[in-house]
């Protein structure tokens, strides 16, 4: 494992409309998972040899002072730049430590991966939760195996990830889903998301939230491109034709998904509105205001 200099690990959100977190944390630079549509990759993030995962020197040490300065605890999210639970994870254990020290100054989580080595620290998450809100999400944009392998070439497929939901939900740890990206022309299909939905509702899942679309920039989009080309014949020059050099390239069937997807949530009773998912896994916590004479 290489390491890199830190300053800082904890991000101050501009707001906390993004699941309701207050602060950003990466404790890694970089993913191995190889999904092909990661915008993290892309030019203006200016993380040079993407694939490659190192973890930040003296993590721990920093995001502890950091936690001990705050006067307000809040809600910690991490999994959005790199996945946490890379296969590094295992033997670094530097999610699982920064866990316990997120516990010890009674703040909050919200996480996103899709390696089921979350399910190793249900019972920190369990312990979190005696205290703070707790929302673990894995990220799932196809119910199908083999095109999940394609898509998200050096992960665990799909259903080992509807799996560690069930395993979380069992706990009653407040699971959810992110649904994003759904790949125009690949996984835009009323069947996939479907699909997922009910597979959500078995596995427990409380939460899902959707993006019928992806988005490509420099960077990124020369990799998808070329991915494309190695799984998809002549879906690269469709793009072209459809979205040329825009940044958002939403599904054509946007409209209709997001109609069905809305449908099988109301059905199961699954929330998907940003607003009623924060309300919903914070509620029954008080706002974090530490008083001076605590
Ligand atoms: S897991 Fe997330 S950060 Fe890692 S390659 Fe996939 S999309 Fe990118």
């Amino acid at each position: 494992m290489d390491y890199i200099k830190a300053k800082t690990i904890l991000q101050k959100c501009k707001d906390n409309s993004w699941f309701g977190n207050d602060y950003n944390m990466n404790l890694y630079r970089g993913c191995c998972h190889g999904c092909i549509y990661c915008d993290s990759r892309s030019e203006c993030y200016q993380i040079e040899d993407f694939d490659k995962v190192r973890a930040k020197e003296n993590a721990l040490m920093i995001l502890r002072d950091e936690l001990r300065r705050k006067v307000r605890t809040g809600i910690i999210g991490t999994g959005s730049m790199s996945d946490p639970y890379n296969p590094f994870e295992r033997e670094e254990k530097l999610t699982e430590k920064s866990l316990m020290l997120i516990d010890a100054y009674n703040f909050g989580i919200t996480v996103i991966t899709k390696s089921p080595l979350i399910t190793r620290d249900i019972p920190l998450y369990k312990q979190i939760s005696e205290h703070s809100p707790v929302l673990c999400k894995m990220t799932i944009t196809t119910a199908d195996d083999k095109l999940s392998r394609l898509v998200e070439p050096r992960v665990a497929v799909s259903s080992e990830r509807f799996d560690a939901l069930a395993k979380m939900s069992d706990t009653g740890l407040f699971t959810g889903i992110t649904l994003m990206p759904v790949l125009p022309f690949i996984e835009d299909t009323e069947d996939n998301i479907r699909s997922i939905v009910r597979r959500a509702h078995e596995c427990g899942v409380r939460c899902i939230y959707p993006a019928f679309g992806m988005t490509l920039r420099a960077g990124n989009r020369e990799y998808f491109y070329q991915k494309l080309d190695e799984s998809f014949p002549g879906l690269k020059e469709k793009y072209i034709r459809y979205f040329g050099n825009r940044y958002e390239c939403a599904s054509l069937n946007a409209q209709k998904l997001w109609q069905v997807f809305t449908e099988e949530c109301e059905k199961y009773g699954i929330l998907y509105d940003m607003k009623a998912i924060i309300y919903s896994y914070k509620a029954g916590y008080d706002d974090g205001q530490l008083s001076f004479f605590d």
